[in-house]
């Protein structure tokens, strides 16, 4: 008899080596690994959300006759042991893993490979697509996506309301007042298999010397297709009308607005990116959903996404140790909740963390990003950080947004500028300044904002390499004309000192 070897982020009969299997002629093994639960400090929600949608899927495909092999291991290697051990398979056949050094487990195990259909662009595929280019902007590679996919394409090869990209419609500072237009997303009630899974967690990590973080699940996300489907009807009924406009703003009030939160789902195989692409289609379709909410969702899903796969292994394994600016600090105690901080927007932004497990790109990228770049911190302390934190954390979705979007720490090999920006920035897309302590305006004193003390310090630290950036060229010149650079500089070696120390 066959073995088909589910990993835990391929939760889907659609998915690969599962999807011709017969449930006569194979029998299913999942593991769960007691060294992943303890490898990392991961967010009780993140790991409940793995596991909890791992046992749901094991008992429907039990339900849909097969016979399912579902073990706790010390690893993934010897949960793969026991079970040739106990049933002696004829071969064990698994899907294309999602990570780099699972391809090398399967291959160092002998066991066969299926291609992965996870994403809608294979990775070998986008390699070619790369090849011999000498910079591949996202935009060409979604342009073409668009066009082989056929997503909001007309009849005549031309791009649904005129226009490629609608970014522009995209970027509105939040809404003023207290006005709070964004519907809620769904929740489950947690049930015996929740509270199960949560037990188990805080044993293994209590026997095994793990530690978790973060507040308990609260249901906020779902744990097995049927529900995940629930939550992907929700959004296109409810939230995609209002998806595009504020998707850069940031809010005290929302820690959703109207982001789709689906991103968990694609990323463990409870939705594929067809479906939720193909839904969105139809709603524009039917006239529900304007094109710049459409298009916006759409590029996210298959541009973004797609590319940081393709990027992912066209780079690894050694993106992982890319480090251009030489960034070498800790993370600060702020960010991993070792102390409390006054920022505001950085304590909004780890209080949403800590309750939900996800923060939105905006938040991600100019805001903890952006912090962590300006101050030097190591951007792989900062991908394992992130990794291990957000609920849809996954190595080949953090290190490119990471390494090369955030922290520019492959030399501009993906993103042609640094993500680098003072108070200003924040204070224009968000509420989060007004309340601060510290002043936005100000770059030396007390009460200056870090961000922008270490924004300038930033420009001035990094002046040779950057001066020439056509894209960032400007803000480094006007660095070199502060009459108070000195004191800034000052002034930045404080700020450093007391992010350190946790007392910012
Ligand atoms: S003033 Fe600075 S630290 Fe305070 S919320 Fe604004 S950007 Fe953040």
């Amino acid at each position: 008899m066959q073995t088909v070897w589910v990993l835990g982020d391929q939760l889907n009969r659609r998915i690969g080596a599962l999807a011709d299997a017969d449930p006569a002629t194979c029998r299913v093994l999942m593991v769960e690994s007691i060294a992943k639960v303890t490898s990392k400090r991961w967010h009780r929600q993140r790991a409940h959300f793995v596991i909890a949608s791992m046992r749901r899927f094991a008992d429907e495909l039990t339900d849909a006759g097969f016979t399912v092999d579902y073990r706790r291991a010390d690893s993934l290697r010897d949960g793969f042991r026991a079970h040739v051990a106990e049933f002696d398979p004829d071969e064990v056949v698994a899907t294309e893993p999602a990570s780099y050094d699972g391809l090398e487990m399967l291959r160092e195990l002998e066991v066969a490979v299926v291609r992965s259909n996870q994403f809608l662009c294979h990775y070998e595929d986008f390699a070619v697509w790369a090849d011999g280019k000498k910079s591949f902007k996202m935009e060409d590679f979604y342009r073409q996506q668009r066009k082989r996919l056929g997503y909001l394409m007309n009849d005549d090869g031309e791009p649904g309301g005129g226009r490629w990209n609608f970014d522009d419609e995209n970027r509105e500072p939040p809404p003023k007042g207290d006005a709070n237009p964004w519907a809620d997303p769904q929740t489950s009630q947690l049930d015996d298999v929740d509270r199960q899974v949560i037990t188990d967690l805080e044993a293994a990590a209590d026997e095994h010397g793990g530690e978790l973080w973060g507040a308990e699940p609260d249901g906020t996300w779902a744990t097995s297709r049927r529900a995940a489907l629930a939550r992907l009807k929700h959004f296109v009924d409810n939230v995609l009308p209002q998806f595009g406009p504020h998707e850069d703003a940031m809010v005290e009030r929302s820690w959703h607005l109207a982001h789709s939160v689906l991103s968990p789902y694609m990323n463990i195989g409870l939705l594929m990116p067809d479906e939720v692409c193909d839904a969105v289609q139809d709603a524009y379709d039917r006239g529900d959903v304007a094109i710049n909410s459409a298009e916006g969702f759409i590029r996210q899903v298959i541009g973004w996404r797609e590319y940081v796969w393709g990027v992912y292994w066209l780079w690894m394994p050694d993106y992982r140790s890319a480090n251009a600016l030489g960034a070498d600090r800790p993370l600060p105690p702020a960010f991993t909740g070792a102390a409390s901080t006054q920022m505001n927007c950085v304590s909004n932004c780890v209080e949403t963390l800590h309750d939900k497990a996800y923060n939105h790109h905006i938040q991600r990228l100019m805001v903890l990003g952006n912090l962590s770049m300006l101050h030097g911190v190591d951007p792989w302390a900062m991908t394992e950080w992130m990794w291990s934190n957000f609920i849809d954390g996954a190595e080949w979705v953090m290190l490119p947004n990471v390494i090369g979007m955030s922290q520019w720490a492959d030399g501009g090999k993906m993103a042609t500028k640094p993500y680098a920006a003072g108070g200003n920035y924040i204070d224009k897309m968000s509420d989060y300044c007004k309340p601060c302590r510290f002043d936005r305006k100000k770059r030396t004193g007390d009460d200056a904002c870090p961000f922008t003390t270490l924004y300038w310090d930033f420009l001035a630290r990094h002046h040779d390499r950057f001066v020439k950036n056509p894209r960032i060229a400007r803000q480094v010149r006007a660095s070199e004309k502060l009459s108070d650079l000195p004191a800034v500089r000052e002034r930045a070696v404080e700020v450093r000192r007391l992010l350190d120390s946790g007392e910012l």
